[in-house]
C-alpha cells in the first residue's frame, strides 16, 4: 500500500513511496511536513505553497 503525495493545484507527483506514518513509526522517515520542506514548502511545478492542506495524500490499496 504506497502512499502519495500530490499537489493540488497541478497534481505534481511529491511522493512516492512506503506510508510515511508506518515508516515514522519505525523511526528512521520522514513525516509528510518533512516531504513539503524538501521542495522548500513550494511546488516544483506550478510555485503553490505546499502545506498540509494543499497536498492530497493519497494510501493506496
Ligand atoms: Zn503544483
Amino acid at each position: 500500500m504506497p502512499e502519495k503525495i500530490l499537489c493540488t493545484e497541478c497534481d505534481f507527483l511529491l511522493y512516492f513511496g512506503e506510508i510515511i506514518k508506518k515508516r515514522l513509526y519505525m523511526r528512521n522517515l520522514p513525516s509528510e511536513e518533512k516531504v513539503l520542506e524538501m521542495y522548500n514548502n513550494t511546488c516544483p511545478r506550478c510555485k503553490n505553497k505546499l502545506t498540509l492542506k494543499t497536498v492530497k495524500i493519497a494510501i493506496e490499496r
